[in-house]
This record gives C-alpha cells, structure tokens and sequence, in this order.
C-alpha cells in the first residue's frame, strides 16, 4: 500500500508499504477515504517534532472499516468512520473520568515512537487501536471532508469554547483552522460576541463571514478594540490559537477580570507571563490539547445539522501521491485545510 512518509526536514515522500495486520482483538484495519494535513503535521516536517525516518506520518482521517477484531463492537465491517487523532483505552484512571486525551495507554497517530509508535493515516490503509473508543460511524448525509473536522480540528475549537458562558464576549487570537473553528464554536455556545484577531486579510474575512468582529493584529489595536466593544470590560474567555509567547502575553491583556485564557495553541517552551496582571484579574488559565474523544460525538452532532460547518476551511484537494507538494504548499501557507484522496 502507499503510505506518506517522513525522511528528513522538508522532505516527506510516498512509499510503498506492506498492508498492516491487526495484532489485537480491539483493533480494526480501515481503509482511508480522506485524510487532512494538520498544522502539527507541520511540526514533523520542519524536523521540530522528531520522528523515525520512513515513519508513515498523519492523523486526521475518515475510513471504512475493513476488518474488526472480535473485541470491536461499536463499528463494523463496511461502516464509514471517523476518529481522533489519538487512541484512549477507555480502562485507566484518567478515561474513567472522561479525560481521554490524557489517556495513560493514549497513542497518537502519525508520531513515530515518541507518541506510541503508531502509524499515520496518510495512507491506503491504517490500523486502529481500542477502535470502540477512538472511532465513530460518520452520520448519512455527513460528507467525509466535513466529517474529518471532528477527529481533530473542529474538536480541538469545540474544546477551547467549552468555557463559553451565554452572553460572553470571546476573543480568538491567530485564525488558522483550529481558531476559525473556534469562533464558530464560541458563537453556536452562545457567545455574545466573538472578536478575531490575526494578520492575513483573508482569514480574517473567513472569520467575518461566521458571524466574527474581525480585527488586525498589527494595523488596528486589539487592546484599544477589545476595550471599545466590550464596555471596557476585557473578554470573559480568550482563546490563545497562535502557541507564541507573544500572543500569550496578548490573551493574558485582553482577558476580563474573572476570565479565562484558553492556550489551545502549542506551547512547548518556556514563555513568560505577566503573573501579576494574571493574579490581580483572577484569571484562569487553561492549557493543553483537545480531549478530541470526549467532544466527538457532540461536535459530530453539530456538524451533521450544519451548526458547525467547517466547508469554508477545505481550501485544497489533492491526491495522496501528491503529499510532498501537498506539504510544501500548506508549509508557503497557501491553504487553510488540504484533504489528501488515497
Ligand atoms: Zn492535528
Ligand atoms: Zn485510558
């Protein structure tokens, strides 16, 4: 089968594969319909994120389940699915709270030894581990590009709104897909307002057309809009979808008193905080990744009735054999969201 592969910084290539087997009862064997390029598919491409060369690399997927072990019951042989981009096991002390992407037996596809040794679905096919848990049937009527939004993207800005109290003014900070994706969050969990703030003209037009106040970064003040629209106040939950220290710095400022800064971007270095404007607002911070599985069938719901409605982000199809300019063109910054076709 062909598989994307990772190799070196900038260099990604599809090979030829032997077709995986399942090895454990809970496990299914899918065949991929579509497949996205994620902003952290990004991260392996620029050699940030190290992982074994030849590794098959990616993690958003829709699928038809070929083959299910005797353990799996919640989808069948011929079921059109859709999964998180990460497996829980459903048994551990974590997933017994429901904090399934905290999972302690948790695997992330597409992230080489580092994240479970868990091949990626950019491919023909893919294995699925604790398939109850990690995949969903995709509802009729659910095309597979929308569909793919709810193992990741869509999850991911579905999470960073759960803190979304009705009649909150939001702000969401940086508008690639997974901020784009929070602001129609926010707005369908009764945001008052939803104030959008990044510097490419078109993404902040994208944000508008949802319902969103957009403002630019560098050529309008967002402290000075924040303020003007919100009486002053500050938001009562801001949305952090950049993962710089910058924009950290700017969420903390922007936040009310009593608010919450949603870091739904990625961190993975020391950054500074102005603890005392923090300590003195009583602010809340939350940081981390989506519990993808525990929104899924939420989001999945949303999806299926066009509440949430991603169509907008899919700004590029391409064929699977064309992943290395697929990546190179997503790594220019020339599209929002690229679905790969096997
Ligand atoms: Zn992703
Ligand atoms: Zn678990």
């Amino acid at each position: 089968m062909r598989a994307v592969t990772f190799h070196a910084a900038g260099d990604v290539r599809v090979v030829d594969k032997p077709e995986p087997e399942l090895r454990d009862p809970g496990e299914a064997l899918i065949r991929i319909r579509a497949t996205g390029i994620c902003g952290s598919d990004l991260h392996i491409y620029h050699g940030r994120i190290e992982i074994e060369p030849g590794f098959t690399i990616g993690h958003e997927y829709v699928a038809e389940v070929v083959e299910a072990g005797a353990a799996v019951r919640s989808v069948a042989v011929g079921d059109r699915v859709v999964g998180g981009f990460q497996t829980a096991c459903g048994t551990c002390w974590l997933c017994h709270r429901g904090l399934f992407h905290k999972c302690d037996r948790s695997r992330t596809f597409g992230h080489g030894a580092l994240l479970g040794s868990l091949d990626g679905t950019q491919a023909d096919l893919a294995v699925v581990p604790d398939a109850n848990l990690t995949l969903r049937r995709v509802p009729d009527g659910l095309s597979d590009d929308v569909a793919l939004f709810a193992g990741d993207v869509m999850a991911t800005g579905y999470h960073a709104a759960t803190a979304v109290v009705p009649g909150d003014s939001v702000v969401v900070l940086g508008l690639g897909p997974v901020g784009l994706c929070a602001v129609q969050a926010a707005l369908v969990a009764g945001a008052a307002q939803v104030i959008a703030v990044d510097t490419v003209a078109s993404r902040l037009e994208t944000a508008r057309s949802f319902g969103a106040i957009p403002v630019h970064l560098t050529e309008q003040s967002p402290r000075d809009e924040v303020k003007r629209l919100t009486e002053r106040r500050g938001a009562q939950l801001v949305v952090e979808a950049v993962g710089s220290p910058q924009a950290l710095d700017l969420a903390v400022r922007l936040a009310a008193k009593c608010g919450t800064v949603n870091l739904i971007g990625v961190h993975a270095a020391p950054a500074e905080v102005h603890l005392g404007l923090a300590w003195i607002k009583s602010l809340t911070i939350a940081a981390g990744h989506a519990n993808v599985l525990g929104h899924i069938d939420a989001v999945l719901g949303l999806l299926s009735t066009g509440r949430l409605d991603p169509r907008p982000l899919v700004t590029h199809h391409m064929a699977l054999d064309q992943a290395a300019e697929a990546y190179a063109l997503y790594d220019r910054r020339e599209a929002l969201k690229i679905v790969l076709t096997p």
